[in-house]
């Protein structure tokens, strides 16, 4: 079960970006979720609620889940394709000289955050992704 596991790397990197910003209270957290990451959105949302009932600058936050579509570059035609559809041979020409070139990451795409009189937009495009091009290794975070 990776869920609790990401669910601990997304609050810790939300309130990194919270203390930057001087943020008390955030209201919501967008992430995109990577087709192949294994993660279950479900249980997410359960591990979700149950963490930031911990964290009073998470309490009440929600948790708005997107799906990203995995997509695997063929290294011979040089042509990407859904990994969901084909798996891992290439549709154009047959090879199984692929890669996944997205889909097993979890990224922040987006935080709300709340301000006694305002909600405030503070990051966009904020993500988690490692050096590497797979980003966020999931069974990585597993404690
Ligand atoms: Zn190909």
């Amino acid at each position: 079960m990776h869920e609790l596991g990401v669910v601990f790397y997304i609050i810790r990197d939300v309130k990194a970006v919270a203390a930057e910003n001087k943020v008390s209270k955030v209201a919501s957290v967008t992430i995109e979720l990577g087709e192949v990451s294994g993660v279950i959105p479900e249980y997410l949302t359960d591990c979700w609620e149950w963490a930031c009932k911990k964290e009073p600058i998470m309490v009440g936050a929600k948790l708005n889940i997107e799906t990203m579509q995995a997509i695997t570059f063929c290294e011979d035609c040089r042509q990407e394709y859904p990994t969901v559809q084909y798996a891992k041979i290439c549709p154009h020409c047959g090879s199984e000289n692929t890669y996944l070139l997205k889909g097993r990451d979890v990224n922040i795409k987006d935080i709300t955050v709340m301000e006694s009189s305002k909600e405030d937009d503070m990051s966009q495009d904020y993500n988690l992704e490692n050096d590497d091009h797979n980003g966020l290794d999931i069974s990585a975070t597993v404690e």
